[in-house]
C-alpha cells in the first residue's frame, strides 16, 4: 500500500502518530510525516488513515495506484 499525508490537509491533530507510531511521525513543522509503510499491518494503517478528521491521509494500491482512501 502507498500511503501518502497531504501537507495541506494535515493540521498536526496527531491521533495517526498515536494509533500507528511506526508509520506516521510529526515533523518539525508539525505535519505527519510517513516513516516507514511496512511500520504496521494494513488494518492498523486504514485505522490511522480514518482516524485522521481532514482527511490527510492517502491510501493507494502500491501495483496498479488505485485510489483507496479516503
Ligand atoms: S491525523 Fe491527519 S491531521 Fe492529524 S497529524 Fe495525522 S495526517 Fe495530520
Amino acid at each position: 500500500m502507498k500511503i501518502r499525508v497531504d501537507r495541506e490537509l494535515c493540521k498536526g491533530a496527531g491521533s495517526c502518530v498515536v494509533l500507528a507510531p511506526q508509520v506516521f511521525q510529526m515533523d518539525d513543522a508539525d505535519k505527519a510525516v510517513v516513516i516507514d509503510v511496512h511500520g504496521h499491518d494494513d488494518d492498523t494503517i486504514w485505522r490511522a488513515a480514518e482516524s485522521c478528521p481532514f482527511d490527510a491521509i492517502i491510501l493507494e494500491d502500491e501495483e496498479t495506484g488505485e485510489w483507496l482512501y479516503p
